[in-house]
Order: C-alpha cells, then structure tokens, then sequence
C-alpha cells in the first residue's frame, strides 16, 4: 500500500490487517510507561492541514511520535500557501525535502488524490486526513476498531449515522468501510442534509445502505448510532429552520438514548456540538465510546504509518 486515500478503494482484507495491527499496538502499549517504539526511526512524516483540527492531527502527531518518527507540522495559516503558494507546489516542496509520508486535510474533494497523483513520480506516501465532503478514512477505520471492541465486529448489525450526512466525509467513508464488513447502514437526516447521489455511494456487497427521515422508530433497531457534527463551515443558505427544531427532531438526548436496545454503542467522531446533535447526559453516558474513538484514533493511526512506512519492508 503506497497511499491511503479513501476507505472506496481500500479492500476488506487490507482493512482487516491495518485494524489486527491497530489493536496489536493497543495491547503492547497498555499499561506502558514509556510508548516509544523504534518501528519508524529516520522516517519523516509531515501533516499539512488546511483546515482546523483538534483530534486528527494531533493523533497524527502522537502515532508518529510512538514510532519514532519524525514529525513536522505545517498549517496552512502559517506556511508559504498563505503567500499564494499552491497545492501542488507546496506538496512537491515537502517531498523534496525529505518527507516520507504527507497527510493532508483539505476543504476540497478530491485534493488527497491530485497530491497522490503529483508526488507519483517521487517515494513519498500521502494519507487523506479528510478531503472536503469527500472522505476521512482514518476516521472510518477508527470506529471500525471502536466498534469491534464493543459489539464484537459489525456483520449482521445496523448501524445508523445521523445528521449532516450532506456535508460528512465522515458518513461517505463510513458508508463504505462498514458495508463492506457487513453491516446495514441506515442514514438518518432530514431530506435537506442528505445527498441528492447517496444512492450512487459506493455501497460494500457485503452490507446495504437504506436512508430514513425519521430518527424515532430506528432507535430500538439499532446496534450502533454514529452522530454527525452539523458543519456549518460549509452550509451556505438554510438547511433547518433552527438549531431548536435540529435537534428535537435529531438530537441524542436521554430519552431517545432509553429506546436503543441496552447493548447500543453511541459515536461521534468529534467536535461534539452538545446540546445540538447529542446531549451532555448521552454524551457522557457508559454507552458513549467517544473517548475511545480518539484513543483508538493513535493506534489506527500508528498502523497506518507503519503499513505505509514499514510494512512491505517487514515482510520481506
Ligand atoms: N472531525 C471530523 C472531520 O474532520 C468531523 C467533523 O469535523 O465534524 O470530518
């Protein structure tokens, strides 16, 4: 694997092994004090976000830290794009100085596969850390690792993401990574919110994709419920009538949360809008794994890296 760009285009078994190594590196880093494995010494590995962000990036840093290598941040507010610089040339300027690996955030989908296809000619990898309203692999494959861990794996169950699915690569990766593992998705989002396309989104054989107006009667159906931020950053004219009507229409609160079946595992892959999407009971509930999400965020990441950086080599 050279690059990781999407979860469309990531086959199942390649998934399965990234996850496998990720709950791996759990075990042998539990209960350590010092988390510093040598698996990644002399490799360099730049973040380039052009978008804010709390938990990717600071995940990022943390995974390639753990493995020893080395980490550079740049952000577009204070780098050479903020003097015009483009995409292209920033990107071949860090390939040319000796990156490894570049993960990049972006408001444009698509901007993951046009770096790709620019440093084709050059050894270094890039990972989508989130395209526009295109993709969030890592994302995806993060709840995967949550979700295995609370319910055992994801074949057989239904899963529904809720909210702004419009603007969500969150839900677009999701979609993608949790079919192919076999679960049923259901989306949840006023017709406003949804994708007029969501029936061409690539849809795993293994799992279906249904799309529902109406949060209320899945409740009891489901074995998960994945909440989506409302991005307002990218909302130009009106997609609801108000935060209110949102969130009595859509919003986890403690009495939605009583008709999930008693097992039911609640997500959100961060920021958390409270009081909007999720209320402060639910958010901070037991069946609330998003601590874990950003927990299990490093170890996805490190195996990631290491896939990328250090894997092919291992096995030979
Ligand atoms: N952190 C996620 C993303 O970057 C979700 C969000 O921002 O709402 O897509």
């Amino acid at each position: 694997m050279k690059h990781l760009l999407g979860t469309d285009g990531l086959d199942p078994d390649t998934a399965r092994v990234i996850l496998d190594t990720a709950e791996g590196l759990k075990k042998t880093l539990l209960g350590r004090e010092v988390k510093k494995l040598p698996t990644l010494r002399g490799r360099t590995v730049i973040t380039l976000f052009y978008e804010d962000s709390t938990r990717t990036r600071v995940s990022f840093e943390i995974a390639g830290k753990w493995m020893s290598a080395d980490v550079v941040n740049v952000s577009a507010k204070g780098s050479s794009v903020k003097k015009g610089e483009s995409l292209r040339d920033t990107a071949l300027t860090l390939a040319a100085a000796g990156a490894d690996c570049v993960i990049v955030r972006h408001p444009a989908s698509g901007a993951a596969h046009r770096l790709a296809s620019w440093l084709s000619h050059t050894n270094t990898s890039v990972v989508n850390a989130g395209d526009g309203t295109h993709e969030h692999p890592t994302q995806a494959l993060l709840d995967m690792a949550t979700l295995r861990e609370r319910l055992g794996g994801v074949e057989g169950r239904r899963i529904a993401i809720v909210g702004d699915v419009l603007h969500s690569r969150v839900a677009r990766s999701n979609v993608h990574l949790l079919t192919s593992f076999g679960a049923e998705v259901v989306l949840v989002a006023p017709p406003t919110l949804l994708p007029t396309a969501v029936g061409d989104w690539p849809v795993g054989a293994a799992g279906s994709l249904v799309v529902s107006h109406d949060l209320d009667p899945e409740l009891p159906t489901l074995d998960a419920v994945m909440l989506l931020r409302v991005q307002a950053e990218r909302m130009h004219g009106g997609f609801f009538p108000s935060a209110r009507e949102y969130s009595i229409a859509y919003g986890l609160n403690e009495a939605r949360a009583s008709l999930l079946p008693e097992h039911a595992v609640v997500l959100h892959p961060g920021p958390m809008l409270r009081g909007m999407e999720i209320s402060h009971a639910v958010a901070d509930s037991a069946r609330a794994a998003i601590t874990e999400q950003v927990t299990n965020g490093v170890h996805v990441r490190m195996a990631v890296l290491y896939h990328l950086l250090a894997g092919e080599e291992d096995a030979a």
